[in-house]
């Protein structure tokens, strides 16, 4: 049996066709009208029922995604019960052992995949932060732990995100019962991450009344004065003098490491791109290459031996 359809719109007292804004205006006037604070330890737990609901509906209703996902199941439910999972939780559906946050029908929509570790329902909701986190490319071999300021929405902490003072509104917020405010984020970065790597920090993100967002991380690569990126591999230039590119010679070669030396064969040419494996971005045994160009260099200047020496050279390869 799948678990019973809920009207999200209904829960929040909006129309289908409402806005973003009348959802959100919906949510907070629900969310003061049930808040704990405001009510008696016998009326309590009814409250706490009832915002759960609202909290699942606005989780839902108040992300494009989520939205549009439940529209669409919404149209079919009209035509008879909704689509059955693909994995039924213990057979029946109505009293899960996991999250208790939300309800069944909730986690059978937004459920990811049985492989994943983590049962609970993943999902966007306006609490969520979405920010960009820029790293070297060492420290994304590396790992790193960064501390940075994010600007987050709270609750006012004079009324508790009620809003209201006694029977006024609350003189701080002006009755919205949010506050903004800085907060520092301190969380570490894994090794082997790449540009377009998303970390999800959970409960760092914004606070509502009953439970705070997560902030969502999206790694972006710093431009670096010595390597290219392509993809996982690195390319970066090395010049070698002429003879040690005609002789064969070792090339001091820079990696995210450290300088390493390099086997130039004899007879290089310019141009030549020679491959230092496993020295590029990604995990430790996933890495990709860094390529090294060579470059044939010529001194500024040459010693009026050195000129003679190369006038020679010319005579004996040229005749
Ligand atoms: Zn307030």
């Amino acid at each position: 049996m799948a678990p019973k359809f809920k009207d999200y719109y209904e829960v929040l007292g909006v129309s289908r066709a409402a806005t973003e804004a009348e959802i959100k205006l919906a949510y907070r006037r629900l969310a003061r009208q049930h808040h704990p604070d405001l009510h008696s330890e016998k009326e309590k737990s009814f409250h706490t029922d009832r915002m759960k609901e609202v909290n699942e509906a606005y989780a839902v209703l108040s992300s494009k995604e989520n939205r549009s996902k439940y529209d669409q199941l919404g149209e079919s439910w009209k035509d008879g019960p909704p689509p059955s999972p693909r994995h039924e939780r213990d057979g029946g559906g109505s009293s899960g052992p996991t999250d208790e946050a939300f309800s069944d029908f909730f986690r059978t929509l937004f459920r990811q995949s049985e492989t994943q570790a983590e049962p609970n329902p993943v999902f966007q909701s306006e609490l969520d932060i979405e920010a960009v986190l820029d790293i070297s490319l060492e420290e994304a071999v590396r790992g790193v732990k960064k501390s940075f300021s994010l600007m987050t929405t709270g609750l006012c902490q004079n009324c508790h995100g009620t809003g209201r003072k006694g029977k006024t509104f609350c003189p701080v917020c002006g009755g919205v019962g949010e506050a903004r405010r800085q907060r520092e984020v301190t969380t570490k970065i894994p090794p082997g991450l790449t540009s377009g790597s998303r970390i999800r920090l959970k409960g760092q993100g914004n606070e509502g009344p009953q439970f705070r967002g997560d902030l969502y991380l999206t790694i972006r690569l710093l431009p670096h004065p010595k390597f290219k990126l392509d993809g996982m591999n690195l390319e970066t230039n090395v010049r070698v003098m002429p003879w040690a590119a005609a002789l064969g010679s070792s090339a001091a070669v820079p990696t995210l490491e450290g300088p390493v030396h390099l086997r130039v064969p004899k007879g290089t040419h310019t141009g030549t791109r020679l491959r230092l494996a496993g020295k590029g971005l990604g995990k430790t045994g996933e890495r990709g290459d860094l390529f090294v160009r060579i470059e044939i260099d010529i001194p500024d200047s040459f010693s009026t031996k050195a000129e003679a020496l190369l006038k020679q050279l010319e005579e004996e390869i040229h005749g």
